[in-house]
């Protein structure tokens, strides 16, 4: 990187004995620690000497460009919402551009024409560094990275930071679905701010979200006006927002494109064509009524446990480097397993765990699996097609690491992927390049 720089004809020097007076700021990167567990030494370096300490999203918005910028917050979600609203704007003809902790760095984005919208995931570490930030959505609260922000106070105290320091002319968009989120909604609007927009997906609904915000009732997305409701869209007909935690990013992303001028029916619409994002709950084809669904990226049990509370019956791929705890989380789902296929070093493991509950085979390779898994497919598709046939997936959602048998959760989504495409009685009529819808 100092070659680098060096060859790019910007200065270096040692930041041991730099003079710390003569600079206007430090830029840290979010993944050096600013307070937790304790200060880095350039971070207390820099405040001796009263030099400010900023992210690359605050250098960014500092910037002043003349465009709006969408920043999105949360535990959970943060890319599929970065992701969808995006789309969202796009389908509704806005100059868009997605990045931040999702994929390009923000000062890599291109420059938009007027009008244009800035899509920002930001993580809590992000936030921290990014005192000056316009429109936010928060998704939800759930204790994680309590060791960066020393206790979960800190954690939400992070998160409202970024609404509380909104201009008031700017839209809040927050998700009402966990205490600790509700429990910010109530002190911004304690404030009086007006523009603040509360979306829930619980059942039954927060009832703030139900009197003026959106809710999501059985995957039908309505707007909330006065306690009039107008139903917009049937997430059902999405065929990459598969499940309530993703009603809950559709939610978020309708919310926040409506607040940045987009018309909510077109916005709405839009949802329904979402490409979705690789490796999470990617619809990738189907025989029958049975769908495939690459979950690649859940890498442990927590992640899979989601998954599979999607569906009614599941034939299930699982499996790879185990990871502690295996998958004894998971058992309150079991029921919904219809049979296992199991591959890698975790599948002994998994075996043992399934033993008892759920018929399962040891497939050792994802190849192999995904072939009995196709074959179970047909032949139940055959016997139990029609109406009455439960909502059923073939599902790769190994609740494992894939470094056993691929270089990364990418690769091995993937090559789920591309079996999948080479089944003979796939249904091909709603996949696009790339495999997805
Ligand atoms: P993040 O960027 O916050 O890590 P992603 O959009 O990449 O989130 O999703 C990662 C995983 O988190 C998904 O595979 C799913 O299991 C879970 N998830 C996604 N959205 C939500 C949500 N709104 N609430 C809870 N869990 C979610």
């Amino acid at each position: 990187r100092r070659d680098e720089a060096a060859a790019a004809g910007i200065d270096l020097a040692d930041l041991y004995s730099a003079d710390w007076k003569k600079m206007a700021a430090l830029i840290l990167s979010p993944g050096v620690p600013l307070t937790h567990p304790e200060p880095h030494w350039v971070v207390r370096m820099a405040r001796a000497e009263a030099c400010e300490v900023i992210g690359d999203v605050e250098l960014f918005a500092r910037e002043k460009l003349p465009n709006q910028i969408a920043a999105i917050t949360g535990t959970n979600g943060k890319s599929t919402t970065t992701a969808l609203t995006g789309h969202v704007l796009e389908s509704c003809g806005r100059p868009v551009a997605t990045g931040g902790n999702l994929g390009t760095p923000v000062l890599e984005l291109p420059r938009l024409p007027d009008g244009g919208v800035y899509v920002i995931e930001m993580s809590s570490y992000q936030i921290d560094l990014t005192p000056s930030l316009d429109p936010a959505v928060l998704l939800n609260l759930s204790p994680d990275h309590i060791d960066r922000h020393g206790d979960m106070a800190g954690y939400i105290g992070v998160k409202s930071g970024m609404l509380e320091r909104q201009s008031a002319d700017k839209t809040a968009i927050v998700g009402m679905d966990d205490k600790d989120s509700v429990g910010i909604f109530d002190k911004l609007n304690s404030t009086g701010r007006k523009n603040i927009v509360p979306v829930s997906v619980t059942t039954p609904p927060n009832e703030r979200a139900r009197q003026q915000g959106y809710v999501v009732e059985d995957g039908v997305i309505s707007s909330q006006l006065d306690g009039k409701s107008e139903a917009l869209v049937d997430l059902f007909g999405a065929a990459n927002l598969i499940g309530v935690h993703n009603w809950q990013n559709a939610a978020m992303a309708l919310a926040s494109a409506t607040a940045l001028g987009c018309p909510v029916y077109d916005a709405a619409a839009s949802l329904l064509s979402f490409p979705g994002l690789a490796h999470r709950m990617e619809y990738v084809g189907r025989i029958g009524n049975i769908r495939f669904i690459n979950d690649s990226k859940a890498t442990n049990a927590e992640a899979t446990s989601r998954a599979l509370a999607c569906f009614d019956r599941i034939i299930w791929i699982a499996g790879g480097r185990p990871k502690e705890g295996g998958i004894e989380a998971l058992r309150p789902e079991f029921h919904r397993i219809a049979y296992a296929y199991l591959i890698g070093e975790a599948a002994g493991d998994f075996a043992q765990t399934l033993e008892g509950e759920v018929p399962f085979t040891i497939a050792e390779t994802l190849d192999e699996a995904v072939a009995l898994a196709a074959e179970r497919a047909t032949e139940e598709a055959a016997c139990l097609g029609g109406d009455a046939m439960p909502d059923t997936a073939v599902l790769l959602s190994p609740a494992a690491a894939s470094f056993d048998q691929f270089a990364n959760f990418e690769l091995r989504g993937n090559r789920f992927r591309d079996l999948v495409a080479g089944l003979s009685l796939l249904h091909r009529d709603e996949i696009a390049v790339g495999g997805r819808v």
